[in-house]
């Protein structure tokens, strides 16, 4: 039997290490092109090692004699910065993760793309900033549309479902950072707590399947067991059940279109009980509502949109910003943008998204530092 080749970008976040897992349950399946990480070069060189990687590459250009030292006498090949994460995933491969977390992810996943290898495509923002683009170049491996009248997209509401509004602003990092379902990075974990990461599925879910934003729904479901619903023309709702468990999506990406057993949790929906859904708060969760001004907007207001993201992000974890002042910040650069024009209307090649990202991100430092001023 030929061999898999597979690369896995963002090997050592959270997908990464799911994607790992799978992947070692049947090692002699698979040919281990690439993997890529950042400042984790234990677990990089590790997994490199454990799956006999060709390459490793750490995206911290300062860490590559770390990788090499992590690497000695294994013949592995280690490399660091950009331009290598992009060589990397531009390796021929047949299948390509692309787990790296923000906007970091678009180049690389790019470059998997256009050297003909299947993207599973855990990086939303690559769609959020540049959907039409990567539509576009993975045309030849293109999903078929569903014939669907509406997309329910299901959020369990994050660490602050149940907090008074009133005492959001004074949310801690570490409280921001604990999610009552799910096991992820902390930037989706606290992005779940402000519904940003719910902002960013409803933008790429438009982008991906091209349906129009008014068919584009978020119901909040505590349980995460529905991991979405497809209404269909009849009335009819087909939900997705399963256990709150990322192997599940990797390993349908992984092994579509077979269906394979997956170690996940069967679930006894009779000890369950029941599950309960509630409508989304726009209070609460302001990224709902900036997610459709963003769709509006359409061209790169997507990359503008998650570079302020980000860049909020960022000053919430150093502790620049409180939480609820994310989505302060993000608003007021996408009006400013708006306001300037032209950035926002520009034509989506990847130079142009790299240059409303860079303005983006100088806007948001700009109002994070006036404020903390
Ligand atoms: P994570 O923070 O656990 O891992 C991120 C990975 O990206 C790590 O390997 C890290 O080394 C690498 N990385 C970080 N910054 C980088 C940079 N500047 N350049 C190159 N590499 C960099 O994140 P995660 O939770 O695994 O999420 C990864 C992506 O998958 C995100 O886009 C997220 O929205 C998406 N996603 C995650 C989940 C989940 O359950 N975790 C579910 C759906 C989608
Ligand atoms: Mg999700």
């Amino acid at each position: 039997m030929t061999r898999r080749r597979i690369t896995i970008l963002g090997a050592t976040g959270s997908i990464g290490q799911n994607t790992i897992d799978l992947i070692k349950r049947d090692a002699d399946a698979y040919d281990v092109v690439a993997l890529t990480g950042a400042g984790n070069i234990a677990q990089l060189a590790a997994d490199a090692r454990a799956l006999n990687a060709d390459v490793a590459v750490t995206a911290n250009e300062d860490r590559l004699d770390d990788l090499r030292a992590a690497l000695a006498g294994s013949g592995i090949a280690a490399a660091a910065g950009q331009a290598a994460l992009t060589e990397a995933a531009a390796r021929p491969a047949d299948w390509v993760m692309s787990a790296i977390v923000g906007a970091a992810g678009l180049a690389p996943g790019m470059a998997a793309l256009e050297q003909g290898a299947t993207l599973a495509l855990a990086n939303k923002e690559s769609l959020v900033c540049a959907g039409a683009l990567i539509l576009e170049t993975a045309a030849k491996h293109d999903a078929r549309l569903l014939p669907v009248e509406r997309i329910v997209i299901t959020a369990s509401g994050g660490a602050f479902r149940d907090w008074p509004l009133a005492d959001l602003p004074n949310a801690t990092l570490a409280q921001a950072s604990s999610h009552p379902n799910w096991d992820m990075g902390q930037r989706i974990t606290i992005d779940s707590a402000s519904m940003f990461n719910k902002a960013l599925e409803v933008i790429e879910t438009r982008e991906y399947f091209g349906v129009s934003p008014d068919k584009i729904e978020v119901l909040v479901h505590p349980e995460s067991m529905i991991h979405a619903l497809v209404g269909f023309h009849d009335g009819a709702l087909m939900a997705h059940v399963g256990p709150a468990d990322m192997r599940h999506a990797i390993g349908y990406a992984l092994h579509w279109p077979d269906r394979r057993a997956l170690p996940v949790e069967r679930l006894d929906l009779a000890a369950i009980g029941s599950l309960t859904f509630r409508a989304p708060d726009t209070d609460r969760w302001p990224a709902l509502r900036l997610a459709r001004e963003v769709m509006a907007r359409g061209g790169l207001a997507g990359a503008v949109f998650n570079a302020a993201k980000e860049t909020a992000l960022d000053g919430f974890i150093a502790g620049h910003l409180n939480f609820t002042a994310m989505a302060e910040v993000v608003e007021l650069v996408l009006t400013q943008m708006d306001a300037a024009g032209g950035h926002i209307d520009a034509s989506m090649t990847l130079d142009n998204v790299a240059a409303a990202d860079h303005l983006a991100r100088k806007a948001a430092r700009d109002i994070i530092a006036k404020r903390a001023g």
